[in-house]
C-alpha cells in the first residue's frame, strides 16, 4: 500500500514513518507514543487502585 505525502503530494510508501523526499514527518509515531504514554500512566495507577481495593475491602 501506498500514501500521498501532504506536505509533497509525493507517493511513498504505507510504513515509511518520514517521506524520503521533503522529511515531512508522519503522525503515526506520535500515535504509538500516545499508547506508551498510557501504559504507562496504568502502571503507575495500577498500585494506587489496588491499594484502595485493599483498604475499601479491610
Ligand atoms: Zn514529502
Amino acid at each position: 500500500m501506498q500514501k500521498e505525502c501532504p506536505s509533497c503530494a509525493t507517493e511513498i510508501e504505507d510504513g515509511a514513518p518520514v517521506c524520503p523526499i521533503c522529511g515531512y514527518e508522519f503522525a503515526r509515531t506520535k500515535g504509538s507514543i500516545k499508547w506508551v504514554a498510557l501504559i504507562l500512566v496504568l502502571l503507575f495507577i495500577w498500585p494506587l487502585i489496588r491499594l484502595l481495593i485493599d483498604l475499601c475491602t479491610r
